[in-house]
């Protein structure tokens, strides 16, 4: 999953530990109160950010951050857990994400934007829950063994990578959030999060108070998004579409999307369900167009190009308005922008830090 603060995750969805979620709630449509209760999310650097990063969070996040206190951060740390060879691209890939939030549609005015290395209780909070996590937890993490497949050519067996549950449960836990926007696949990092604030407050209290609220989940949503492939759209699968895409390359990759197999001719009937131009369609077009698809489609009334036209129109008009907020903003902006935000978040994350070394007995 790119989409989220928790890129390790298995797709399968398993469950971390044996213990259900207790707590999930669903994204509302309508502002909550005045006094806001706070979430937080996070993303990795990992260079232009594409429309399945766009729709499976960036879209949800423009939409909390009119309901919610929002933190929302690039994780550059969680890319050392894995490229920790070659750490020449994180500033520069840093920078790219950052810039893509802005142009979704984030807010320095309305949200706390931040880079997770620049707030230094980043690195404080993970030594203490290593003392405290059990081995077994870490290893049982479905990703850890699956990414050390699937990363051919990396080796992940360092104790950073083991340990990234907890780099991820502290960047929750020091803002002490409510609430965790994720997708439903990825309810499960927050479940562990939870067992590990969990068990800190089963050693530790101020004043017999517990310092680590469990955050609960908020499902937010995260349509089936394909690649031009047809396989889910990743980055490491080459199969995306960026919001930075100009229309001519945008249209040129459509044009090169698979679609259903059983149109092997123009005279074939086919099935928007069983194509990938179709998910686009059901999650980007209007429902006159989709209607206009899926009758044709059925009736080899039209042809593939002629539907891929009609998405990549579709896909236009959600890009380029980010296109355009994008083009407004300087390097030197950004980066005032990521200082800022990181002010911010060392003040909040700090505030946190005292109550643990307090309940720790270390200060
Ligand atoms: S007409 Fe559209 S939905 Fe049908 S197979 Fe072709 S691209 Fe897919």
């Amino acid at each position: 999953m790119e989409s989220g603060l928790f890129e390790h995750s298995s797709e399968s969805g398993r469950t971390l530990l044996a213990r259900p979620l207790e707590s999930t709630e669903t994204m509302p449509e309508a502002v909550i109160s005045s006094s806001r209760p706070r979430v937080l999310s996070g993303m990795r650097p990992t260079g232009k950010l594409h429309l399945g990063n766009y729709m499976g969070a960036l879209a949800n996040w423009v939409k909390l951050q009119d309901q919610y206190e929002c933190y929302f951060f690039i994780a550059d740390l969680h890319a050392l857990t894995t490229d920790y060879a070659d750490t020449s691209k994180i500033v520069p890939n840093t920078l790219e994400v950052a810039l893509d939030f802005l142009a979704a549609g984030l807010d320095p005015e309305r949200c706390t934007i931040f880079v997770q290395s620049h707030v230094k209780q980043h690195y404080e909070l993970p030594l203490f829950l290593s003392m405290i996590t059990p081995l077994g937890w870490l290893e049982r993490v479905p990703s850890y063994k699956e990414q050390q497949e699937n990363l051919v050519g990396k080796d992940l067996t360092t104790y950073g990578f083991l340990g990234y549950p907890l780099l991820m449960a502290s960047d929750i836990l020091l803002y002490q959030p409510q609430f965790v926007p994720v997708g439903q696949d990825q309810q499960a990092h927050v479940e562990i999060t939870r067992e590990i604030a969990r068990r800190f407050n089963q050693f530790y209290k101020v004043n017999g108070q517990e310092v680590l609220p469990e955050p609960k989940v908020l499902l937010t949503p995260s349509p089936k998004l394909p690649g031009t492939d047809g396989r889910k759209m990743s980055k490491s699968y080459g199969n995306t579409i960026l919001l930075t895409d100009p229309e001519a390359e945008l249209r040129k990759k459509l044009k090169t999307m698979v679609t259903d197999p059983a149109r092997v001719r123009r005279t074939d009937a086919g099935d928007p369900d069983k194509c990938p131009v179709g998910d686009l369609h059901k999650v980007f077009s209007t429902p006159e167009t989709l209607a206009k698809v899926y009758d044709g489609c059925r009736s080899a009334g039209i042809g593939c190009i002629e539907c891929k036209g009609w998405a990549a129109d579709a896909l236009v008009q959600i890009l380029e308005p980010i296109q355009t907020r994008r083009a407004g903003f300087s390097a030197g902006q950004v980066k005032e922008i990521l200082e800022d935000g990181s002010n911010r978040a060392r003040a909040r994350a700090e505030q946190t830090m005292q109550e643990v070394r307090t309940a720790m007995q270390l200060a």
